[in-house]
């Protein structure tokens, strides 16, 4: 295996204490998460209590001042253990939602939300999707429109990640909705704001302990102080995090993989069939082989994304292809071996069965896959 460079001693033993921490407090649990369809508020505060809420936070904001590396330990031991919807939420709140206020937010913004979203009591989501589509951001149908000292806010958005918990929401909307991308900001609505209501928690094929709704906002009434950064650079802030959030899917994916090949080559040495072990098969072997290959070749691309973001380099094209190619492997790899597994395969008591229908949501939020291929054409 090509040794991986970027991690530390203290990344290293920041990786293992998370580890322990997932197993004891989240692994025995999460099947009962997964049909409760929902995380509850205690695992937030946990993680709150525990510091790995929103770590790249600075200390006199109330945060460890880690740097991103210590989410990307996070982020590969929760995809790893299969914990899959709580990977997804948990760096939603963490890692999408807190760099819009750390970056674009004010003063009084970070220091009134921010303390509250590491200890877990705010939760964290990004609104941006709606009902007539999330690939065309630009012909958002929510407006946001002048009332006295502030704004009101009208529209719905849908599959919004922990819509059901949030309590802070960013919502993307139109200020001039006779613009397109110059007509978008962004605002902080608190999930006690009158007029805002939220929908039942979506059914989805996986990931089914994180939770995903419809959010209404019906003639809510915003405070100019909960405007995000500048009015009408919504879209620009937006597109300036996607790299970041879509080498977060990457560096989710790679693990995925990774875990799927160790839990099928481990299956395939116990399992047997015509009285010798399936991993005795050329086919078995050779299938492992390829997607042990394969998967390596996505982690030192990854990897590489990963220094490049450190650096303030990361582009979005780069982004772009980590997030395309490597959720189409992880889609494949699950596949396969799914197949190695045979029945037991499609049975959601085993891990890879569970990884195989969590995985597919991969190559359409953050950006379809499709959406990534235009914009690496964009450099063709
Ligand atoms: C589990 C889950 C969690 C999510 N969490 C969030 C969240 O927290 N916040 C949020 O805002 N959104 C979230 N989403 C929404 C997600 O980002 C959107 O579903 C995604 O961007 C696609 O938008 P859409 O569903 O409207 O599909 P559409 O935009 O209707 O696309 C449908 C199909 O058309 C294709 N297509 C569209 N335009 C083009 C084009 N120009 N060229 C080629 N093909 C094209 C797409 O690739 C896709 O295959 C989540 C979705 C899921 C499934």
């Amino acid at each position: 295996m090509i040794p991986r460079t970027l991690f530390s001693e203290e990344h290293q033993i920041f990786r293992e204490q998370c580890r322990a921490l997932f197993e004891k407090e989240f692994v025995p649990q999460h099947a009962q998460w997964e049909r409760d369809g929902i995380v509850p508020r205690s695992a937030w505060q946990f993680m709150g209590e525990s510091g790995l809420l929103c770590t790249s936070v600075s200390e006199h904001l109330g945060g460890i001042g880690a740097d991103r590396l210590m989410a990307v330990t996070m982020l590969e031991e929760l995809s790893d253990l299969g914990l899959s919807g709580m990977a997804l939420n948990f760096a939603m709140h963490s890692e999408i939602v807190t760099p819009y206020l750390v970056k674009y937010g004010s003063l009084e913004q970070k220091e009134r939300w921010l303390p509250a979203m590491i200890r877990g009591e705010r939760i964290g989501a990004l609104a941006m999707t709606e009902p007539g589509g999330g690939s065309d951001l630009q012909r958002m149908k929510t407006v946001a429109l002048p009332d006295g000292d502030g704004f009101r806010l009208n529209g719905q958005k849908t599959f919004i990640s922990n819509g059901q918990l949030t309590n802070l929401a960013i919502v993307a909307a139109k200020t001039n909705p006779t613009e397109g991308a110059r007509g978008i900001s962004l605002f902080l609505v608190e999930g006690e704001r009158a007029g805002f209501s939220k929908g039942r928690n979506l059914e989805k094929i996986g990931l089914h302990s994180a939770d995903t709704s419809e959010l209404f906002f019906d003639d809510v009434w915003i405070p100019a102080e909960n405007l995000v950064g500048e009015e009408g650079q919504g879209f620009r802030y937006m597109m300036q995090e996607l790299p970041w959030e879509r080498l977060q899917l990457a560096i989710v994916a790679v693990a995925a993989c990774e875990a799927a090949v160790r839990w099928t080559s481990d299956y395939c040495r116990e399992r047997e069939a015509f009285g010798r072990p399936i991993a005795s098969f050329q086919n078995t072997q050779f299938r492992l082989a390829e997607l042990r290959t394969e998967t390596q070749i996505a982690r030192v691309f990854v990897d590489r994304c990963i220094g490049l973001l450190l650096e303030g380099k990361l582009e979005i094209e780069s982004a772009a292809m980590a997030k395309y190619w490597t959720t189409d492997l992880q889609c494949k790899v699950v596949d396969q071996c799914l197949q190695l597994h045979g029945g037991y395969g499609y049975m959601r008591e085993y891990a890879i069965g569970r990884a195989f229908v969590d995985s597919r949501a991969q190559r359409i939020y953050g950006g379809t896959n499709e959406i990534m291929k235009e914009i690496i054409s964009r450099t063709n």
